[in-house]
């Protein structure tokens, strides 16, 4: 371990709360396209992206312009005023999901926050009382208390009950688990189209066109946590594109600004009545300095025509992932939908794959014993591509011989 490395680790382990554990002992100094450096000047290709969230990979030119511009003229004046970036980024938003209004957050779990209000508010107005929200299992919605009760994975909330009420977890991709759940106390069902933290599992086409339309015979809303599988990751602007379905609410963060913090609650117009004045507000959301950062990178997207290469990257990975499942022999299944690709090998090696991986320069992130995650910026070429799969090949023949 460098120096330098050396002295921040020991400065995190006396002094940052535990929250991760002994993480990764690395830490990066700069980044350009899908590369990042590390304090001993090695490289590594970023095939995490920050958890979804580097899009644009590090230091893009557009967005870096963009954030140094708008810090240089307004950082942050509060919501008691209007916000030009925050106005543009209300109407390309609403124009590209073909929702009607948006409201910005910092974060994901806020986004979700605000979709829970909304949903309950929704009822409130219109005198019909409704509590009920339903997810699914093996879904993750945040780390706030409302969005770990919405969490369908008990570990998450056992040590900090107890949790709010009205959480119901029902089976992802069992329709008949879902409409014997949904009743007229259901104010809302919360999926995201893509599981993400538990593996790259998608739902099944039937499925969510089931849930949407069991969604609307209850009269209930339904909310896609579009968090991990928005903003283009899953070779659509929006996941639920591939499924032919309007959600009432969709919730964004991750990518939606390219590095700096954001999050978005998108609603119908008929969903977005339940705020009214001052049912809700946030400090920081929606603020100059994320907004403009937001709006560069939907500009990004739209010069380099992003979301149709996140397609195009997408399947050409899972292409050259079937070769390495073939030469090698250690993987079980290839999923997942555009950049969001999960890999799920035949023995209980993921952890081991991702320390050769971290030390032929290669970021992936394992889920649980034996599945990886691949979440890169959606600038990731194919060359790039091409040489990760030759080395992880050669690492899992090592790895886990057939
Ligand atoms: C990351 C994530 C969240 C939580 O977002 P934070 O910004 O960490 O609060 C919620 N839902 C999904 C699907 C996510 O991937």
């Amino acid at each position: 371990m460098d120096p330098k490395l050396q002295e921040i680790v020991a400065l995190d382990q006396a002094h940052y709360l535990n929250t991760f554990g002994n993480r990764t002992p690395v830490c990066f100094v700069s980044g350009q396209g899908s590369t990042l450096t590390d304090t001993a000047g090695k490289t590594y290709l970023d095939l995490i992206g920050g958890i979804a969230v580097n899009v644009l990979g590090h230091a893009h030119p557009r967005l870096t312009q963009a954030i140094c511009e708008q810090a240089g003229r307004l950082l942050h004046c509060s919501n008691l005023y209007y916000i030009e970036a925050q106005a543009r980024l209300a109407a390309r938003l609403t124009a590209l999901s073909g929702l009607d209004r948006a409201f910005f957050c910092n974060s994901g779990a806020e986004a979700n926050e605000a979709a829970f209000k909304l949903a309950r508010g929704y009822f409130h107005k219109k005198g019909t009382p409704r509590a009920k929200i339903i997810s699914a299992t093996q879904s993750f919605h945040g780390r706030t208390l409302a969005t770990i009760a919405a969490t369908g994975q008990a570990r998450f909330g056992i040590p900090f009950a107890p949790l709010p009420p009205g959480y119901v977890h029902v089976p992802f991709n069992d329709i008949d688990a879902l409409t014997r759940a949904l009743d007229d106390d259901t104010c809302a069902v919360i999926l995201e189209p893509v599981q993400g933290e538990s593996g790259v599992w998608p739902a099944d086409h039937a499925y969510m066109k089931a849930v949407a339309a069991a969604c609307r015979e209850a009269g209930a809303l339904l909310i896609l946590d579009e968090i991990q599988t928005g903003m283009g990751r899953t070779g659509r602007m929006f996941a639920f594109e591939h499924y032919g379905i309007r959600p009432d609410v969709v919730t964004m963060a991750k990518g939606l600004a390219g590095g700096v913090p954001a999050g978005a609650c998108l609603a119908t117009a008929d969903a977005a009545t339940g705020f009214q004045p001052g049912d809700h507000g946030t400090t920081f959301g929606g603020g100059p300095l994320a907004c403009a950062a937001a709006l560069a990178v939907l500009d990004a997207y739209e010069e380099q025509n992003l979301v149709a290469a996140a397609a195009a990257q997408g399947a050409f990975f899972r292409e050259q992932l079937q070769v390495c499942a073939r030469q090698t022999q250690a993987i079980a299944a290839v999923r997942g939908l555009g950049l969001m690709i999960g890999i799920s090998l035949k023995q209980p090696v993921a952890a081991r794959v991702k320390e050769r991986c971290l030390e032929q320069g290669y970021l992936i992130y394992p889920v649980g014993d034996s599945i990886l995650r691949l979440l890169p910026p959606l600038i990731l070429t194919p060359e790039e591509i091409t040489r990760f799969c030759r080395d992880l090949t050669a690492i899992l023949l090592e790895v886990a011989p057939a």
